[in-house]
């Protein structure tokens, strides 16, 4: 059990980078089924009005913060987390442990095409990585039963859920108990990167902390969403200030 950070009513594990991956690999070894999420400072923000969101963060085996927001937010409230454990970079480093374990995933989000498109990238960069399956995550309810039969065939180990939060989230909580998997995780929109249909800023902007600047000029149509951003620092001093 690591530390839980308490974020606007979002417990974030306390984890650093090789922490989570130890977890993660650990989650392998038992007989359970695990939720991981990954929210950064727009879905804190979405949790803080959507209860059902909240509840979820809050039954998740692991969650870890994915953005430098989190982070700034943590120092604020006085209650520093270890460091930056995105989404995309812990599904990589997954990825990479294949090399000494092997690990079977599915692929479960994106535009038609684009999952499998990431699964051909993936396979080509971490050999060992087996996609045992995947599909868009473009779908209605009645198809459920028949992707859920799917992924179970599939004996996958590991579902990587890319729907958006928060029905990511939610997908993942309504049927998790049909999954035969042993860790289900929502990754946003990193199926996209995968498949090369969508990029990620540069290292040295990843660093700064102004990734969400690059995401906004890449996709404007974002903007509205953003607007989390200035709410979840304005919460965050609003908090700070109450507790003194
Ligand atoms: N998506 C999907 N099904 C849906 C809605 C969205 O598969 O019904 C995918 C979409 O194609 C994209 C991802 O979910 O790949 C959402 O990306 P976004 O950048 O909005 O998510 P974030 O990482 O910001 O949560």
């Amino acid at each position: 059990m690591t530390e839980k950070i308490d974020i606007h009513d979002v417990p974030i594990d306390n984890v650093s980078m090789d922490e989570a991956l130890d977890a993660v690999l650990e989650m392998l070894k038992t007989k359970e089924k695990h939720m991981i999420f990954t929210p950064n400072a727009e879905i804190i923000m979405q949790a803080n009005r959507d209860p059902e969101l909240n509840s979820i963060l809050n039954k998740a085996h692991l969650v870890v913060p994915d953005g430098a927001g989190v982070i700034l937010a943590s120092k604020i409230l006085g209650k520093r987390l270890k460091e930056k454990v995105s989404g995309i970079d812990l599904v990589k480093r997954i990825f990479a442990s294949t090399a000494k374990k092997s690990i079977g995933f599915y692929i479960l989000g994106g535009k038609p095409g684009v999952a499998e498109k990431a699964s051909i990238n993936i396979v080509s960069e971490y050999p060992k990585a087996k996609v045992c399956g995947y599909r868009n995550g473009y779908f209605s309810n009645q198809e459920i039963p028949d992707i859920i039969k799917h992924i179970n065939d599939s004996k996958a180990e590991i579902l990587l859920v890319g729907l958006g939060a928060p029905k990511q989230e939610k997908w993942i909580y309504n049927h998790i108990q049909d999954l035969n998997c042993k860790i289900a995780m929502g990754i946003g929109g990193s199926i996209d990167v995968f498949a090369g249909t969508a990029t990620m800023a540069p290292e040295f902007i990843r660093k700064s902390g102004f990734e969400w600047l690059y995401r906004l000029i890449k996709e404007p149509k974002r903007a509205k969403r953003m607007l989390d951003l200035p709410r979840f620092m304005f919460l965050t001093f609003k908090t700070k200030l109450k507790k003194k």
